[in-house]
């Protein structure tokens, strides 16, 4: 069995919210919400990152006192000494290290951000498309049974494509949109839910 779980907003907070509020730039508050085009949104965070004179070494020590959620070292340690783990996200290698360094260093599939000698971000490389859902499909393929759990919506199509899709903390609109899906709002309850889907591969203890 595998157990596939999203980052933020599973187990640390969302990075440029934090990074927003940290840095005292609002305008990085700025989310898929807000500008729907990915890419747009991106390269208007890293404009705004350039007209600050912001470098990947400044925003790597914001996020490295972020830290991760309250408990989330504790479940992610249960959890992969029970099952395979594979964080799926699509934050970039550069941004989460400082996190996965206090996560003990987990198995991360993310992207990939572009970086000069002198620490300037100049633009991202998306490493594949919908790589949350086709990571699932293809452990699927290797006859892995798979366990799935995000937040939100760039991870219902993962969910949906796992044996079990199981979501944690969602916004209202993902719960009502996505009924099929089981809620649960801390770590316990996501315990207790990723032993139910195990098909008796785990147990609690
Ligand atoms: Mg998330």
């Amino acid at each position: 069995m595998i157990v596939c779980l999203d980052l933020e907003g599973v187990l640390v907070p969302e990075i440029w919210i934090n990074v927003a509020e940290r840095t005292g730039i609002p305008e990085l508050r700025r989310t898929t919400r807000d500008e729907p085009d990915y890419d747009v949104l991106m390269q208007q965070r890293l404009a705004i990152l350039d007209r600050h004179g912001i470098k990947l070494p400044q925003i790597q020590e914001v996020i490295a006192g972020m830290g991760p959620l309250a408990g989330a070292r504790e479940f992610l340690d249960w959890l992969r000494a029970r099952a395979q783990v594979v964080i799926l996200s699509d934050t970039f290698e550069q941004f989460a290290t400082p996190l996965m360094r206090q996560l003990g260093w987990p198995t991360l599939f993310c992207h990939r951000l572009q970086v000069e000698p002198g620490g300037r971000i100049s633009g991202y490389r998306l490493r594949i498309d919908e790589g949350k859902r086709r990571a699932v499909t293809a452990f699927r393929e290797l006859a892995f049974r798979v366990v799935a759990a995000g937040d939100s919506y760039n991870d219902t199509a993962m969910l949906g494509a796992a044996d079990a899709g199981i979501l944690f903390c969602p916004p209202r609109n993902v719960i009502e949109e996505f009924p099929q899906f089981p809620v649960t709002t801390d770590y316990e309850q996501l315990r207790r839910v990723i032993v139910g889907a195990s098909a008796g591969e785990l147990t609690l203890a």
